[in-house]
């Protein structure tokens, strides 16, 4: 491989073809360039793969299957635990690699490797006490014996794609199984760089990664009758598309999608310059790019012009800018199309009669005019509005005042998605009782995005099928085989 020196200290190369059976193949002819969308620096040519690259990692992947599925708990552990320490020795390039490829912060992408790491770690630890169970029966004794399936199908997106990746393969790997994954067109470097060190560490056609477009090499890995599990990350409506082509083969498919979540404050939090700070950050980590963002906030109209005060206060000081620059808060959306679609929901928001606050246009980046950096955005807005009901995948904040509690929690449900929640409130019964009642797979209590090992994350209504990040999702990889044995053969 040739090395770029596009950006000097990453190590990038100048072209990347799939990973397959422990080797990078030729990038070939048909390519795809991965650009800095901050920038629009030429960072390296991915190979645009088919049917034809997805074949062949399918393959390799059923050949590794017979010797990987039959590997211990224990040796599959020490190779995750493997990962996460070269992860880990090599974080500073990986997370530049994804500043420049993504255009988020290097402040978040390092933070993004640091989450994959974690869930290396987990699932290495996890695995260990996967235990099958069983019990004695008249005349002899039953197991419940658990068994990889074969190979997963996985496709991840573009806005977190070092924790997409880590979100996959980690428990797939753990479990017994092997994988063909797919990264988003948007961000493949971070995957494909990744793939070195899985090359040093797993055995060959364990992992192999085939890049392409979703239409294009995502629905040849669907199609495939040789995988035997799907999994898959990103947009509700192509959720669809892959749960479809699951379906006509009959073969499991876990999902994680779409969210516009609720986050609701209450008139009697004890530190609202604290809750402010976090309504921001949830609604604009990642440059508001992120499934779990907190985009629907409901504050109550006791402290609802504070609230709007400090909030749009806070906003004027958030420093736009590069994403390598240090002290950066938010930086640029993925692309062009992207910018295009948030300029386009703030427009559409004008046009329903939402109350634009602040923001609402392309922030001014001296000497910067490619980026689509967008100022944070903040509309007084109504539930049944679509800038409250859609996402929008960008710094945009509807802000709902309310005052009837019951209203409010019709409201905060009342919507296609059901990922996340964040409730703020200094009364504990307050808390239990509204975080019972949302419908969302994660509920925060005076805080957002705490992500922790081990939570079960994952979606009510359109935002998914199946929990990731914790221990149950060893059992989407793996079957659940009974063994009921006689001790003595009966007589007949
Ligand atoms: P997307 O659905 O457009 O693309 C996701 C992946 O699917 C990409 O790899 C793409 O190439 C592939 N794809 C596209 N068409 C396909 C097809 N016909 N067959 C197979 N694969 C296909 O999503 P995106 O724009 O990359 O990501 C943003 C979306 O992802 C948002 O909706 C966001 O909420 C969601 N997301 C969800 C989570 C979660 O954990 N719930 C996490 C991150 C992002």
């Amino acid at each position: 491989m040739n090395i770029h020196a596009s950006v000097p200290g990453t190590g990038m190369e100048k072209s990347y073809g799939a990973f397959i059976n422990g080797e990078f193949l030729s990038a070939g002819s048909s390519t795809f360039p991965a650009v800095n969308p901050a920038t629009g620096q030429h960072l390296s040519d991915i190979a645009r793969c088919g049917a034809t690259e997805i074949d062949l990692a399918v393959k390799a992947a059923q050949a590794a299957f017979k010797s990987w599925s039959k590997t211990t708990y224990e040796q599959r552990s020490q190779l995750l635990y493997k990962l996460a320490d070269a992860v880990e020795a090599d974080l500073p390039r990986l997370a530049m690699i994804d500043a420049v490829d993504i255009g988020r912060t290097l402040f978040e992408t390092t933070l993004d490797h640091r989450f994959a790491i974690g869930q290396y770690r987990f699932f290495a630890a996890s695995i260990i006490s996967f235990e099958d169970f069983g019990k004695p029966i008249p005349g002899g004794y039953f197991i419940a014996r658990r068994q990889p399936i074969g190979v997963c199908g996985q496709i991840i997106p573009w806005n977190v794609p070092a924790i997409m990746a880590a979100f996959k393969l980690a428990p797939a790997l753990a479990a017994g199984n092997t994988v063909v994954l797919k990264p988003d067109e948007n961000a493949s470097l971070s995957t494909l760089e990744l793939c070195k060190h899985i090359a040093r560490i797993f055995p060959p056609g364990v992992v192999n990664v085939v890049p392409g477009v979703g239409e294009e090499a995502g629905a040849a890995l669907t199609a495939h009758p040789g995988v035997a599990k799907l999994a898959f990350t990103g947009s509700s409506e192509v959720g669809r598309i892959v749960s479809t082509a699951g379906a006509q083969r009959l073969v499991p498919v876990s999902l994680e999608l779409g969210g516009k979540s609720p986050n609701i404050v209450f008139p009697d939090v004890d530190n609202l310059d604290a809750v402010v700070d976090n309504a921001a950050f949830a609604g604009t980590y990642c440059n508001g790019q992120s499934c779990l963002a907190g985009t629907r906030l409901f504050v109550h109209d006791d402290i609802y012009n504070a609230f709007m005060d400090k909030l749009t206060a806070g906003f004027a000081r958030v420093k736009i800018g590069s994403p390598v620059e240090e002290g950066t808060k938010l930086s640029c959306l993925i692309s062009k199309a992207q910018g295009e679609k948030v300029l386009n929901y703030i427009e559409i928001g004008r046009g329903e009669g939402a109350n634009l606050v602040t923001g609402g246009a392309r922030a001014s980046i001296p000497g910067n005019e490619y980026g689509y950096f967008i100022q944070p955005t903040v509309f007084e807005a109504k539930n049944s509005m679509r800038i409250a009901q859609e996402e929008i995948f960008g710094p945009v904040i509807s802000v709902i005042r309310w005052k009837d509690y019951e209203t409010m929690i019709e409201e905060a449900n009342d919507v296609r998605y059901g990922l996340a929640s964040g409730i703020y409130t200094s009364n504990l019964g307050n808390a239990m009782k509204t975080a019972e009642r949302l419908e969302a797979g994660s509920v925060w209590i005076n805080q957002y995005f705490n992500l922790v090992d081990g939570t079960p994350f994952g979606g009510y209504k359109e935002s998914g099928i199946g929990r990731e990040y914790c221990r149950d999702t060893l059992n989407l990889y793996s079957h659940l085989k009974s063994i009921t044995m006689a001790y003595d053969l009966p007589p007949q």
